[in-house]
């Protein structure tokens, strides 16, 4: 852990740290304890409050860059951290590396750009409206996306002058343990950046502490209202990007080798262990069969394999209990009478957690399969018969993340987009986050917003300063 600008042990439980492509031990690391993370939360604050990191817009940005070039020229090594830890293809994860640098690059230049906004006023004073840092953050983040989804975080935190405190899944920290190190590199001052490790007792043990004033999570629905709930008893600020179940709607008028190509893509990246991933693809029904046979013809010919294998286009899941859970879904969606029309079979390595993608057919609105996020590598396939229908579809979840359209009448894509209670849509393409543009949830997918200016205002206080610059008494009582 690093903690107040020193490498500290952890004195809590120890953790065996899984490559999930042989189920072998690659690291042993040890949790923080509780006390270790209350001295992370006070360097944390004493760095806010006692250095000049806030107030200093130049110095921020200046190591801002030199962190990012420090990251791009590591590029290989993250992403061989990060594929031997999560099982991601290599080629996902230098994209991450890739992405991650640009978002450190992207808030370095925003915050640069901003100006103060200066107003007179209807009765002569003028205001001030400035934008200030929240304070001391806590950072969360789940498996999946490691160092990106971090630095999604990361960036605009620090651009915007909070100190914070960051804890990967207990699952993946290596990326963000390698991260640290850069960062200690370009010499923040000590306790801008704290990294603890561990899990639940941790991850609760800060969310509760009362010198944080902000949260930013990112992970599991059920866990996003926990936290939601413990924020509230002292009114730390919130923002959470949660679970999904997102549509990938194909319009009669679609292509359909071109649908079957972006709904791969969408479904299976990361072995679907995405937040948005199009989960549940939506087909007209004059399409449906021939979008089927493509689909599962495609489907058998993608490369699962050991992830650092140039060519491996899919890895392992995650772990063991997570392969386990998605199983059970596709027990679940056969009992509930969907047909299980490909996949969902264990393959490679028998050590490994690797899983054939699944296509379930014969699905209807309420089987859990198709409300529940299964978060691996399997899709329902729904037909739909008009627009209103394919709306009614899509907007009938819990969650609303992302969705996908695709048509050849873009006008019409676009009406069906306005109605579609989602964060993200995507209008013949998938999946690709823009450094520059919101993304998060409608719905149980989250609260606020990442990425974008609003990723950037998500920590930071709008202040209102009214200056009267003749003195004269109000004259208000006699
Ligand atoms: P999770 O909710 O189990 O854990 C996420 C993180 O929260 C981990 O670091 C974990 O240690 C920590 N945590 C767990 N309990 C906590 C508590 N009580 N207090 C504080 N921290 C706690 O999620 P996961 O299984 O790691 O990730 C998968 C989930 O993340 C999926 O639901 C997925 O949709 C979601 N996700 C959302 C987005 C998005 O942008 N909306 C992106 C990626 C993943």
């Amino acid at each position: 852990m690093y903690v107040g600008g020193k490498w500290v042990e952890g004195k809590g439980e120890s953790r065996a740290i899984i490559d999930p492509s042989s189920g072998k031990v690659i690291a042993e690391i040890s949790d923080a304890s509780s006390e270790q993370v209350n001295e992370a939360v006070w360097a944390a604050k004493k760095a806010f409050e006692k250095t000049e990191w806030s107030q200093n817009t130049s110095d921020r940005v200046g190591l801002l860059r030199q962190l990012a070039a420090l990251l791009e020229h590591s590029t290989e090594a993250l992403a061989r951290i990060e594929s031997r830890n999560t099982g991601k293809p290599i080629r996902e994860s230098r994209l991450d590396v890739h992405d991650a640098v640009a978002c450190l690059r992207y808030y370095a230049d925003l915050v640069e750009s901003r100006r103060e906004y200066q107003k007179e006023m209807n009765d002569g004073t003028y205001s001030l409206i400035t934008e200030e840092p929240i304070g001391v953050c806590a950072l969360i983040v789940p498996w999946n996306f490691p160092l990106l989804l971090g630095m999604w975080k990361l960036a605009p935190a620090l651009a915007a002058g909070n100190t914070v405190v960051f804890k990967p899944s207990e699952l993946t920290p290596l990326s963000f343990i390698k991260l640290t190190e850069l960062a200690e590199k370009v010499g923040m001052p000590d306790g801008v950046f704290n990294l603890i490790l561990g899990g639940t007792e941790v991850g609760q043990a800060l969310v509760s502490h009362p010198e944080i004033d902000k949260v930013s999570f990112t992970g599991g629905t059920e866990t996003g209202k926990h936290i939601y709930r413990e924020c509230a008893k002292t009114m730390k600020r919130v923002s959470l990007e949660l679970g999904g179940k997102s549509p990938l709607l194909v319009f009669d008028d679609a292509d359909v080798d071109t649908a079957v190509d972006w709904a791969l893509y969408g479904s299976f990246f990361n072995q679907g262990q995405v937040c948005v991933a199009s989960s549940r693809l939506l087909v007209h029904h004059s399409l449906e069969q021939e979008f089927l046979k493509k689909l599962t013809a495609r489907l058998a010919k993608i490369r699962i394999g050991n992830p650092l294998d140039e060519s491996t286009e899919m890895g392992p899941v995650i772990s063991l209990q997570h392969l386990r859970k998605i199983e059970e879904f596709i027990q679940i969606g056969q009992s509930e009478g969907a047909t299980l029309l490909a996949g969902g079979q264990r393959t490679g390595d028998e050590n490994g957690y690797y899983l054939t993608p699944a296509v379930f057919t014969h699905v209807h609105q309420q089987m859990r399969i198709v409300q529940e996020e299964i978060f691996g590598p399997v899709v329902t396939v729904q037909p739909f018969y008009d627009e209103e229908e394919a709306i009614d579809l899509a907007n009938g979840t819990k969650y609303g993340l992302a969705a996908g359209i695709f048509s050849k009448d873009v006008e019409r894509a676009k009406r069906v987009a306005a109605r579609l209670r989602a964060g993200t849509v995507w209008i013949n393409g998938y999946h690709t986050p823009y450094v520059e543009a919101p993304w998060g949830g409608f719905k149980q997918s989250g609260i606020g917003r990442e990425l974008g200016p609003h990723g950037l205002a998500a920590f930071m206080e709008p202040k209102h300063t009214n200056i009267r610059h003749q003195l004269q008494p109000i004259g208000w009582y006699s």
